[in-house]
């Protein structure tokens, strides 16, 4: 699991230059600690900063490159392989993300107690992390009404103030196992799996980064309802 799962609220680390190289003609490094997520899964990429001396040195973004995720630097910048750092994170761009994303997962939860057929097709968190949209397959005539009573369910949970938690599973297997009745993911996947739960409400695979209590999403609102999407925004 990586850091910025294992702990979400981690805002700095000290860390050492594993490389220094470019990605698509950017400046860009490897650390051997890195706590920004790279995005994916409808959950942006992280921004922030690296301090070396006195200096600090902004973080465009973090990407992905094969499996390695690499901090892409706004611009060229003194750095070494074997230099020590601190690595900053933009913490209220991810902060804001992370509730968002987290409203998603509870959301989830309460279309797929509507909808047998449910399959998730994703989601897509907009402007900053202040909307979201889900998109998911099933049998479902869009209906506002409807659309706010999943709204008022994810309302109780958020007001419960359920926990939320990331826990890696060897494989799927156990994973479903583990969640039961609630499990919605997939039913094929290879190696380890993180299962993000929300207690007694949800539990699905995810890579992303979500907060420990269902309470710091604040409420949701209605943003809008279509074939196959809902969309909600929050404060
Ligand atoms: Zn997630």
């Amino acid at each position: 699991m990586e850091l910025y799962q294992q702990d979400p609220y981690c805002q700095s680390v000290a860390t050492t230059i594993a490389a220094t190289t470019f990605v698509k003609k950017r400046p860009a490094v490897l650390v051997e600690r890195n706590i920004l997520y790279p995005g994916g899964g409808g959950q942006p990429f992280d921004r922030g900063s690296l301090l070396v001396g006195g200096a600090e040195v902004p973080v465009e973004r973090a990407v992905r490159v094969e499996g390695q995720v690499f901090l892409v630097l706004a611009g060229p910048a003194e750095l070494d392989a074997g230099q020590e750092v601190e690595l900053r994170l933009d913490w209220p761009r991810r902060y804001a993300h992370m509730r968002c994303h987290s409203g998603s997962h509870v959301l989830m939860g309460a279309v797929k107690r509507r909808l047998s057929d449910y399959v998730a097709k994703g989601i897509d968190i907009q402007d900053g992390g202040r909307a979201c949209t889900i998109r998911f397959e099933g049998a479902w005539q869009p209906a506002p009404q409807e659309a706010q009573a999943f709204i008022e369910q994810s309302n109780q949970v958020i007001a419960e103030n359920r926990a939320i938690e990331v826990v890696e599973f060897a494989d799927l297997g156990q994973a479903i196992a583990q969640a039961g009745e609630i499990y919605r993911g997939p039913r094929e996947m290879s190696g380890p799996v993180s299962i993000v739960t929300v207690a007694g409400w949800d539990a699905n695979p995810c890579g992303g980064t979500h907060v420990r209590a269902a309470g710091e999403i604040g409420p949701l609102r209605l943003a809008g309802c279509e074939t196959g999407k809902v969309r909600f925004e929050i404060d």
